[in-house]
């Protein structure tokens, strides 16, 4: 493999790892991909270090190739400099630069994504995470992107449990972070929807995510609703044609997963059927919005709160009133 031979080339053994006395400020040198203790050097920045060739391999293939340059200011201690004013001015290229490392990285990872490299996209997913906690701290609502490419790369593994992890570590900033833009929001349904879409046995783990997601859904929707007039397809202004398919596509699929599973509480059912029915009736398709509504009417009577069987009644009419040759006792 000429990228084996290649990336073999420019990596040394780490003398100071091997004796601990050759390294006399006593730092230890970590690997980058497993932050166990390094036996080798990157002899091209000298500031990346790796526990053996395997991991160093991974690294070159993942990331290092494109940012071993970039490194080196970052990872180099900072000149010294008498001025205030230039260690101000270091400083602030240092976080230009860290910046930009998080920006690549990223990239990166959701280019081998996109290509269905999950395993390679882990060394730039991870460089992406640790970077930005290094710039904006470990509970910055800017680690979310990065916490959202580990989780896809590892649906794609097939390592639910790890996904679920970064996963719950999104939501966890995404919620203690109100003033938390939409589209980052907007990626954390979208990713948790992926989530349950590719998994065709969801695990209990995994539920409490699509009841977060469910209720989303179901107040967002229950707002459109509240603010649409008779005549108008509000639904347009809102949704595109993409994103109303891919609600359709995830609320489905946590429908499916709620009715094989016997032990979900039915006021789940509900409120992903209701949801349904609205998306559907809000769509211009009040067969398609009859049809949930019934399903969310039905289990909503099997609950003891009935706070939904109201505003349920209510579509099931306005549907019935939109598509004439169905009725709602049928
Ligand atoms: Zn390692
Ligand atoms: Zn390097």
């Amino acid at each position: 493999m000429s990228s084996t031979t290649r990336s073999k080339s420019h990596v040394s053994v780490l003398t100071s790892a091997i004796n601990p006395l050759a390294n006399p400020r006593g730092a230890k040198k970590l690997c980058e991909l497993c932050q166990n203790l390094a036996y080798l050097q990157c002899t091209k920045c000298r500031v990346t270090f790796y526990c053996d060739t395997e991991h160093q391999q991974a690294d070159w293939v993942g990331i290092h190739e494109k940012i071993c340059q970039l490194l080196i200011p970052i990872r180099t201690a900072m000149p010294f400099h008498s001025l205030q004013a230039d260690r101000d001015h270091h400083r602030a290229q240092i976080l230009h630069r860290q910046e930009e490392l998080i920006e690549i990285s990223r990239a990166v990872a959701q280019k081998k994504l996109f290509e269905g490299k999950y395993q390679e996209s882990l060394p730039a997913a991870q460089l992406s995470l640790r970077c930005a906690m290094d710039v904006y701290g470990p509970s910055a609502v800017q680690l979310v992107p990065a916490y959202l490419l580990l989780a896809e790369a590892n649906v794609g593994l097939g390592s639910l449990s790890q996904a679920e992890g970064y996963l719950s570590q999104a939501e966890w900033t995404v919620m203690k972070t109100p003033e938390c833009s939409h589209t980052v929001r907007h990626q954390l349904h979208r990713n948790l929807g992926r989530l349950y879409t590719a998994t065709e046995n969801l695990e209990g783990a995994l539920l409490h995510f699509a009841n977060d997601v469910a209720s989303t859904w179901h107040s967002h929707l229950t707002k459109l609703l509240e603010t649409h007039t008779p005549g108008s397809m509000t639904l347009e202004h809102s949704f595109d044609e993409a994103q109303q398919a891919e609600a359709d596509q995830m609320l489905r699929a946590m429908l499916k997963v709620q009715e094989s599973s016997p032990k979900q509480a039915t006021a789940q059912n509900t409120l992903v059927a209701h949801s349904l029915a609205m998306l559907w009736f809000l769509g211009g398709s009040p067969d398609k919005a009859l049809e949930f509504g019934r399903k969310a009417l039905q289990s909503s009577q099997l609950v003891p709160d009935h706070s939904l069987t109201e505003p349920i009644q209510g579509l099931l009419q306005l549907a019935a009133e939109r598509g004439p040759h169905l009725t709602i006792a049928s």
